[in-house]
């Protein structure tokens, strides 16, 4: 870790608070066979270079590498591990000939995210020892994917002595619920012995979203009621009562709230035991049809992208047709909800893969929020790819798209707590 008492790193830090010299962030998203990179130039915020480098401990695995301006360049190499992976990525950056740096030096520091913070992260965090073994202390609520997040840590750390690494966790943002919102209606030591709370997800998007939909509309977060629609192949909202997540979708894990590409979203826990007899499988294997083989994919017998529902939905498909009708109700539902847990709501956000360019789903969204003086503008509902204001002049709640970005918040995290 850079230790600031050293008169020569002070220096640097202060060039670079001054934008004298480039603060280059490297955000890191270690998954269990994959990892998403990004590098981000915070002074000006512009993404230097991304990729992705796939099955990682699978045969086959390649790295695709983008750097900003240049061809996208596709690399088949061995990757046992995540050490050859980020091997891999930090040779791409400082590659003569297609890099975007010349050596490591010029990294500043690293952002990871890490699924599950449990309560002892409501903020992002310098990862010091004692801290790491706090996120360790986190793997049992989120197995398949901390330790991933762990091994990203471990090897950068390891490649890269002395850069600040960083901790950004998708359940921090939601670390302000009240426990009116969080507690489960289970015996007591559910969640004293075992941590069985609600902690959601998606935390990133929703505070990304929820600070770029105020900038958009000229206010600040703390002046607003939003309701923040992360709608993508996993899917979650949010209530957030001036600034602050109050309530969310997602639970104890992702399964839980909208009915998402996969995921079944709530249900009545008894179908659980039922499913199971039925079709003669253990609680195991029903917990992995609930996340892989329910929602929309369930309903139309394997259709999971909106795209090709949206198609059969048209083309009058009725497993389509049920399928989007159950998404869209599912979220109205959750919207009515909230709107009630924060007494009143100013703006709806609309985020991710289906809430970004889908104006056929926020449409038929909206149709059930005219009760709160919703009314949507078609024409500025059918644009992609911008902040855009959907709602007309005169509609009661201000609707915006808002496509997330969910790197460029773990990098502005990653910076405040450097230069911190
Ligand atoms: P995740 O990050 O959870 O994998 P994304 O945010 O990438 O999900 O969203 C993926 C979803 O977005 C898919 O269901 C995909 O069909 C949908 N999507 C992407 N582009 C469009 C589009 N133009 N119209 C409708 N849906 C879209």
């Amino acid at each position: 870790m850079i230790n600031l008492t050293i008169p020569v790193f002070r220096e640097i830090i202060v060039s670079i608070i001054k934008g004298v010299i480039p603060m280059n962030i490297l955000v890191i998203n270690c998954g269990s066979s994959s990892l998403k990179f990004q590098l981000i130039d915070m002074t000006t915020e512009a993404v230097a270079a991304k990729g992705l480098c796939e099955r990682i401990g699978i045969e086959g695995s390649r790295i695709v590498y983008t750097p900003a301006g240049g061809e996208k360049i596709t690399i088949e190499s061995p990757m046992p591990t995540h050490t050859e992976g980020i091997k891999l990525v930090l040779d791409c950056l400082t590659n003569p000939e297609y890099g975007v740096i010349k050596s490591l030096a010029e990294i500043n520091a690293v952002g990871h995210r890490v699924v599950h913070g449990g309560e002892k992260f409501a903020a992002s965090t310098l990862l010091t020892e004692e801290v790491l073994k706090a996120v360790e202390e986190c793997n049992e609520l989120a197995p398949l994917h901390n330790p991933a997040n762990l091994i990203g840590i471990n090897v950068c750390s390891e490649l890269m002595p002395g850069v600040p690494q960083v901790g950004v966790f998708d359940t921090a943002f939601h670390q302000t619920m009240p426990p009116k919102a969080y507690l489960y209606g289970l015996p007591k030591k559910a969640y004293t012995e075992y941590k069985i709370r609600r902690y959601g997800f998606h935390g990133t998007s929703h505070k990304f979203v929820t600070s770029a939909v105020a900038e958009f509309l000229g206010q600040k977060p703390e002046d607003l009621k939003t309701i923040v629609c992360h709608l993508g192949n996993g899917a979650s909202i949010c209530a957030v009562d001036h600034g602050k997540s109050v309530d969310t979708s997602m639970g104890f894990t992702p399964l839980a709230g909208l009915v998402m590409g996969t995921r079944s979203g709530d249900i009545d826990p008894a179908i659980l035991e039922f499913y199971a007899n039925k079709e003669g499988l253990t609680l195991a294997e029903v917990t992995n049809v609930l996340n892989k083989k329910s929602g929309m994919d369930g309903l139309t017998g394997g259709k999971s992208d909106f795209r090709d529902l949206e198609v059969g939905y048209k083309e009058g498909d009725a497993d389509c047709i049920n399928a989007i009708e159950v998404f869209c109700y599912n979220v109205a539902r959750f919207v009515g909800a909230y709107a009630a847990a924060l007494n009143g709501v100013d703006v709806i956000a609309f985020t991710a893969g289906i809430g970004e360019n889908s104006g056929f789903v926020r449409e038929k969204i909206c149709a059930y929020l005219g009760y709160l003086g919703i009314a949507l503008d078609p024409e500025q509902n059918g644009k992609r790819g911008e902040n855009l204001l959907i709602s007309t002049p005169d509609s009661k709640v201000k609707v915006c798209v808002i496509p997330t970005n969910e790197e460029l918040m773990i990098a502005r995290d990653t910076k405040a707590i450097v230069e911190g």
